[in-house]
């Protein structure tokens, strides 16, 4: 393809693009599935990676995805809040550990392996033992303030058991009960319809009215930890820390010592993401050890050190939301 060319599907990718970035992450309304936008960015990062002069800084494949609403206060993350790389095939992965090994200088690194929670992702900010702010992703640098909703989260506690100034990061999640239950009581009201349990979470932590976010039943499930008076040196450690401060931990973390076991770990998820009761969209893989991490280091949108594996985009059964119009 000559450069001309290029540069014309590079501009109409982008603007595509954006567009539903905006509803997705702005309006919670998507108005195309995550297949369809993962094709997508993936044709414009092919066409950039063979035209790196036609890569500009506010490409949507250089920046963390989200937009912050004015509705609410902002705050700045003290540590940018990252976007994660995807693959989609277990050749990928074998791809991605080839490239961690080039610093770690072995193949055989230690990973976490962690559900994919589909939601969104939320920062804690804990000092003297009190929960002090909720903020969410935004453009990863800046985020909305959304403290007096996330209070209303049974499973974020208030307190904790330490007056070290702790950030705690993860994931605000609904159940796939309470997307249902949530969904039901909008088809009664004649209300529309939620498109998907991410949607759902989404817009119900950025409502302004949080007697609604309370009726809600948002869960959350918190996996980065970051502490600099007392730091902990490994992603497993970080998530037991966390448990131990009374927040919750997803029970399927395992650690993956060796290729064989990260690629079973992939299969048995794959198999059984049905039966659990919320949605996960892959599985994310972290080198264990923080000192390595930093080694591998960061492109400008995610850490070089972690990857989120994606499932194949599953065949929908026609259902009353794809009867009903949805947010
Ligand atoms: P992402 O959602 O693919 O991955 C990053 C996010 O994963 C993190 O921000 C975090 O919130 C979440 N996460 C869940 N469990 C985690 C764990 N255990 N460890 C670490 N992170 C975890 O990336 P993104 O940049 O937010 O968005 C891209 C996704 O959004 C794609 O799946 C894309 O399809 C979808 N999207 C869809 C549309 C659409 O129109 N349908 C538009 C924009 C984006």
């Amino acid at each position: 393809m000559n450069k001309e060319k290029a540069q014309k599907l590079i501009y109409d990718l982008r603007n595509k693009l954006n567009e539903w970035a905006k509803e997705y992450y702005v309006l919670d309304n998507p108005s195309v599935d995550d297949a369809e936008y993962d094709k997508a960015i993936h044709e414009l990062i092919d066409l950039e990676n063979q035209f790196p002069e036609l890569i500009t800084p506010d490409s949507i494949t250089q920046k963390v995805g989200g937009i912050i609403s004015d509705k609410f206060e902002k705050h700045a993350h003290k540590y940018p809040m990252l976007s994660l790389g995807d693959i989609f095939s277990w050749e990928e992965f074998l791809n991605f550990n080839k490239q961690v090994a080039k610093i770690t200088d072995t193949e055989d690194n230690e990973y976490t392996a962690e559900l994919k929670i589909d939601g969104l992702s939320i920062s804690l900010i804990y000092k003297d033992g009190l929960l002090q702010k909720g903020v969410t992703r935004g453009d990863g640098k800046v985020g909305e303030n959304v403290t007096t909703n996330v209070k209303t989260i049974k499973s974020i506690p208030l307190s904790i058991p330490s007056k070290d100034e702790i950030e705690i990061r993860g994931e605000v999640f609904l159940s796939k009960k309470e997307f249902a239950k949530i969904n039901d009581e909008r088809l009664l009201n004649g209300e529309q319809l939620f498109a998907n349990p991410r949607n759902a979470a989404a817009g119900t932590l950025r409502q302004l009215d949080s007697k609604i976010v309370a009726d809600r039943n948002l869960d959350a499930y918190l996996y980065y930890y970051f502490n600099e008076t007392n730091p902990i040196d490994t992603q497993i450690g970080s998530i037991n820390q966390i448990k131990k401060l009374g927040l919750k931990t997803n029970f399927e973390t395992k650690i993956c010592k060796t290729l064989n076991e990260v690629k079973t770990y992939i299969e048995h998820y794959t198999e059984k993401r049905n039966e659990l009761d919320y949605e996960i969209d892959g599985i994310v893989f972290k080198l264990n050890d923080k000192k390595l991490q930093e080694e591998v280091g960061y492109t400008a949108k995610t850490p070089k050190w972690a990857i989120a594996y994606k499932f194949p985009a599953e065949v929908k059964e026609t259902k009353l939301l794809d009867i009903f119009p949805t947010v």
